[in-house]
């Protein structure tokens, strides 16, 4: 099995232990919240001592998946919600 990389530096490195359980919001599917779970070990870093392993799917310490972080900021509900209340109000408005 090849050693996992640092989150931080994605150095290959030792294993530290098995970590614990990460939860990350990802896209949502239709109406429907969608997060993504793992077991996340922590790596022994030469330079960063101990911290999370890195995963192809999230940045370092982020709380969301690189997807959801580069969603298009049309997609973010919030837009979706000031757009709808200016059309059910007959205002032009723009999402930003
Ligand atoms: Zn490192």
């Amino acid at each position: 099995m090849r050693r996992p990389r640092c989150g931080v530096c994605r150095q290959r490195v030792p294993l530290y232990d098995r970590g614990h359980r990460r939860r990350w919001r990802s896209l949502e599917d239709g109406l429907l919240k969608v997060y993504l779970e793992a077991d996340l070990p922590r790596v022994a870093c030469r330079v960063r001592a101990v911290v999370m392993a890195a995963v192809p799917w999230a940045r370092h310490g982020a709380g969301h998946t690189v997807p959801f972080d580069e969603r298009p900021r049309s997609r973010n509900p919030e837009s979706y919600r000031r757009v709808t209340c200016s059309l059910l109000l007959g205002l032009r408005s723009r999402p930003r």
